[in-house]
């Protein structure tokens, strides 16, 4: 089945030569720069975790001599002995270096601009004494007995003939890697092209890595050009965090490199590239946006009438590879764009047969709704096909009373009193904070354990009797999705009351599937036939 998915397949495997490219994160160095984001020595080395389980070749942990928590974590990672290796960030001094030494890494990146501008403004240094500190420093990291990196920062904006011939000198003395780094991110693709070919030609091939920021949103395509012209390295972060616009995406990096080009190959695990974006997105609090390539909310979701036809037909109509493959899932979300398909073949995924009326009444509702600016889900779906048989909403579950004990010092508590079924249930839950403390709260006193999915608050006005306005996304075991609503001026009341709502919806359609009515299939249709 993979196979039949891979439209490469062939091709890659009549391909006799397979060009390996090692993936050097930059997650926690470059990716930490990131303006707004710090995160404790703990979540690193989570994040750290999460991306040696993924197969990255080198981990670039951080920059011991920032501060103390940077070298703790650095050491905790080696002592984890990964598969990837741990690469420690120094600049060309001995106390850097020194540093990274300490932390028993076993590889050093070190770097020293060489641009004209940075070299006067920045360093206050000749381009003799640059090139002295960087040959310096390389036989140093390789006297020590290990494996040597070396940058020239801002080499895009540096003359060609200089770089050429530090990169040189430093080979001499044993550097394993030379990187390019696009500093700015100003290069076009052709300029990148040529100039990593140049290198590579010059210094009789060397291992090139490439290092690209996305100022001109260029960076994973000039990664890629870098790659083409020579390079075996790319320098990447998860969800292309970094400075100022950030780095090149690895999971870009990554899929343009496995799945749109012939004859690269990496050692990445893509079945975990969604879930290693979502690990980054939560312990860094840089939000994906919903249209990110590969990993974006958006990136396998499909609305229009005329793709979701397709889609129905054949996934490879409207997906370049199948979402499975990274960890994604495919999604069809209703809105006024969509046709009777889409709207059929989801009430076929739960089982519900419609006829050609009840088809056409629900498809005008579902666009009613659009009009109105409401984003329609699949579970939300069955209910709109249910109010259209006359049968009420039920409320399965509801709140009694709710109090929440907030400090500044120790965890939230919440009480809880529900009504489920004509019974009173009651709770008391801790939380990291209000919001989570309540839900701990109805989670115990229902019983019911769904995945939060997604929580969204919005405030609809300034000030702090605004409205909070919720969105909260549960996930059953099926995966199947259940999005709930709520207002109030009290912004955990607002968020209790979303949960709830989708609460509901999850217990009505899980009745539904129970009872006999009149969607219940004759036959049950698959929605795709893969
Ligand atoms: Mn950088």
């Amino acid at each position: 089945m993979d196979g039949f998915y891979n439209h490469n397949a062939t091709r890659i495997s009549d391909c006799s030569k397979t060009i390996s490219i090692k993936i050097f994160d930059t997650t926690l160095r470059d990716g930490e720069q990131t303006p707004g984001v710090e995160i404790t020595p703990r979540q690193k080395i989570k994040i750290a975790d999460q991306l040696n389980k993924l197969g990255v070749d080198v981990i670039e942990a951080g920059f011991p001599s920032v501060s103390s928590g940077e070298a703790t974590a650095i050491r905790e990672m080696v002592r984890r002995e990964y598969d990837s290796k741990v690469c420690v960030l120094a600049r060309t001094n001995k106390k850097d270096i020194d540093a990274a030494i300490a932390c028993g890494a076993e590889y050093v990146h070190t770097f020293i601009a060489t641009s004209p501008i940075h070299m006067k403004y920045k360093l206050k240094m000749t381009s003799e004494q640059v090139m002295e500190k960087a040959v310096e420093s390389v036989e140093y990291i390789k006297a020590n007995g290990m494996f040597a990196e070396f940058s020239c920062e801002d080499a895009t904006r540096s003359d060609y003939d200089f770089i050429r011939e530090v990169y040189a000198r430093v080979l001499d003395v044993g550097a394993d890697v030379i990187n390019v780094p696009d500093t700015l991110g100003v290069d076009t693709q052709n300029q990148y092209r040529r100039r990593i070919r140049r290198l590579f030609r010059d210094l009789n091939k060397p291992f090139i890595s490439v290092h690209c920021h996305d100022d001109y949103g260029q960076a994973t395509a000039n990664t890629l050009a870098g790659i083409e012209s020579g390079a075996r390295q790319a320098h990447v972060t998860v969800n292309g965090i970094g400075e100022r616009a950030g780095n090149a995406a690895l999971e870009e990096v990554v899929m343009s490199l496995e799945k749109q080009r012939d004859g690269y190959k990496t050692n990445i695990n893509m079945r975990l590239l969604k879930e290693t974006c979502d690990v980054v997105q939560k312990e860094m609090g840089v939000l994906i946006a919903p249209n990110k390539s590969i990993v974006g909310e958006n990136a396998f979701t499909h609305e229009t009438g005329i793709h979701v036809h397709g889609m129905i037909a054949n996934r490879l109509t409207y997906e370049p590879f199948n979402a499975e493959l990274v960890g994604q899932k495919t999604r069809f979300v209703i809105g006024k764009h969509s046709g009777k398909h889409s709207i059929e073949a989801t009430l076929n995924k739960f089982g519900y047969m419609l006829d050609r009326q009840q088809l056409s009444e629900i498809t005008s509702r579902v666009k009613e709704l659009g009009d109105q600016g409401v984003k329609v889900f699949d579970t939300d779906l069955i209910l709109i096909a249910k109010s259209l048989t006359g049968s009420a909403e039920k409320v399965f579950v509801s709140i009694d009373d709710l109090q929440v004990v907030s400090s500044m010092k120790k965890r939230s508590a919440a009480h809880v009193v529900l009504r489920m079924d004509g019974e009173k249930k009651e709770a008391e839950q801790t939380g990291v904070g209000s919001v989570d403390a309540a839900i701990n709260a109805i989670s115990k006193a229902s019983g019911l354990r769904l995945k939060l999915g997604n929580y969204n608050l919005d405030s609809i006005s300034g000030g702090t009797d605004s409205y909070g306005l919720v969105h909260s996304r549960l996930s059953d075991k099926k995966g199947n999705e259940y999005l709930g609503r709520a207002s109030s001026r009290d912004i955990v009341q607002a968020s209790v009351l979303a949960y709830l709502d989708a609460l509901n919806k999850y217990l009505e359609i899980k009745s539904l599937s129970k009872s006999k009515n009149s969607y219940k299939p004759k036959t049950k249709v698959k929605l795709f036939h893969n």
